[in-house]
């Protein structure tokens, strides 16, 4: 060995590897970190517990919605009525009606135990915020008296019906609006508690029977309205069959063949035939044909759809969809459908340009008339030579009749009905109207009797005017 030996300190190598360790270790213990900067720093370590605080109030409160949700959802429940549904005018006449009942009540109804052990229905709304509600009441002489109640308007309302307390909320859409009637939109919304469900179907069964009673004795005679049908003015009273003299046996005839058709419904879905029938009558105007519908229509407690083709803004969709959204238990009045066709113009493959509605669209309109319920389509005019010969094919049209001027069995049977008793007298106005040589309607009949009511000798000396 040559020389000696220096010891040399040997720079300790960086130990590279702890250093990686150590910003690696850092790294995945935050807490640590943030452990050492709370410790140094008091202000992070109250924000932190802020923070805390508020993500459990966030919670909390999660857990309140919630849990009121659920309760709301197992305790309460909710009947929705839209504007659109029938229900919602029963309902509204009802409230009508039921505050004008309370309003009229004796004072023992309002206070008391006695009001409350009748269990007279106590309707009373906790509002500040109503809207009024004008009911007509038609009477026997034509006369109409028109009553005005306030119902709950828009807004939040509380009443107590049938010992449950139930909230109505009448809400009024703001950017919907109902273009048929130029109405907003809305709905109401009842909600009562889970266990007082079962009031919402009696008080709509209420609400019902009430607008069912306010028709009865009654034909609604409902014509078209945009896409829908709705009642025109109040409805009328049952006009009797007895007051529409046809000629002999033809109202009875019409009656039967009618009835036999009601009651054949399973005859029509056995041999998969929709199941509608088609009447003309046809024949000079005055003679009693929409008279005799509309009697026809009390006798069988229908209504009437009453549908003018001549209607400017009527297209064939729309008669499409109304003719197919027949309320129930109505009979379908086309009157004068010759009128709409004497305006015809030819257009080019569509067939014949009505107002709106073509003729091949009329056509589709009528077989397309399926329903479950039976349909009864009448139709009236005093020119059948001008009817097209497919609209009154069997099938459009399965019954047709002369509905003439008047014969002297209806003569007679009209002076009889106007002169009770005057036989005699009865046969001298007959033998004078025959004379005439001209056709007299039953309408001028009618005008000459009711201008000499109770003065039979009077009609006698009048006849020669018929002839003018
Ligand atoms: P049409 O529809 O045939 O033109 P209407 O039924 O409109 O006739 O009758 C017009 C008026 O004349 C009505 O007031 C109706 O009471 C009366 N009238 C017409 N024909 C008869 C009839 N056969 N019996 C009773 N009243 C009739």
């Amino acid at each position: 060995m040559s020389g000696a030996e220096i010891p040399v300190e040997l720079p300790v190598p960086e130990p590279q590897g702890e250093v990686q360790a150590t910003v690696s270790g850092a790294a995945a213990k935050p807490n640590g970190l943030i452990q050492r900067v709370m410790d140094s720093n008091p202000y992070f370590a109250a924000g932190f517990g802020l923070m805390g605080v508020g993500v459990l109030l966030a919670a909390g409160r999660q857990v309140v919605t919630r849990g009121s949700t659920f309760l709301y959802r197992q305790m309460l429940v909710d009947l929705e009525i839209p504007s659109k549904d029938k229900s919602y005018v029963w309902f509204l006449d009802w409230m009508a009606r039921e505050s004008v009942a309370i309003q009229n009540a004796p004072p023992e109804v309002h206070t008391g135990l006695k009001g409350r052990l009748l269990r007279l229905r106590n309707l009373y709304t906790s509002s500040h915020h109503l809207s009024v509600q004008t009911t007509y009441k038609q009477h026997d002489n034509g006369s109409v008296t028109t009553n005005f109640s306030l119902v709950p308007g828009p807004g939040k309302h509380i009443l107590h019906y049938n010992g449950a307390y139930i909230q109505v909320n009448r809400e009024r859409s703001s950017r919907l609006m109902d273009l048929t009637s130029g109405t907003p939109f809305e709905t109401i919304t009842l909600t009562t508690l889970y266990r007082d469900r079962e009031v919402f179907r009696e008080l709509l069964q209420e609400a019902n029977a009430m607008a069912a009673r306010m028709n009865e004795g009654k034909t609604v005679i409902y014509t078209s309205w945009g896409p829908e049908w709705r009642p025109f003015g109040q409805p009328r009273r049952k006009r009797s069959l007895n007051s529409v003299i046809l000629d002999d046996g033809v109202s009875e005839q019409i009656l039967q063949d009618v009835k036999d058709f009601l009651k054949s419904g399973n005859w029509y879905y056995d041999r998969g035939i929709p199941y509608r029938r088609g009447y003309l009558l046809y024949g000079p105007p005055g003679s009693g044909k929409s008279s005799f519908i509309q009697a026809l229509a009390g006798e069988l407690d229908y209504n009437i759809c009453l549908l003018n083709l001549s209607e400017q803004n009527l297209t064939d969709d729309r008669l499409n969809h109304l003719m197919n959204h027949i309320p129930d238990r109505s009979i379908l009045l086309l009157e004068d459908v010759d009128a709409a066709f004497n305006k015809r113009e030819q257009t080019d493959e569509s067939g014949y340009k009505l107002s709106g509605v073509t003729f091949s669209g009329l056509l589709n309109a009528l077989d397309g008339v399926a329903s479950s319920e039976e349909r009864l389509i009448f139709m009236t005019t005093n020119h059948p030579e001008h009817l097209d010969p497919a609209l009154i094919r069997p099938g459009r049209v399965d019954v047709r009749q002369l509905i003439d001027n008047a014969t002297p069995h209806q003569i007679r049977r009209m002076f009889l009905r106007f002169y009770e008793g005057a036989e005699e007298q009865a046969e001298v106005f007959i033998k004078g109207v025959t004379e005439l040589g001209v056709p007299v309607s039953t309408a001028q009949l009618q005008g000459l009797f009711v201008y000499n009511k109770g003065a039979p000798d009077k009609a006698i000396e009048m006849v020669p005017l018929l002839k003018g």
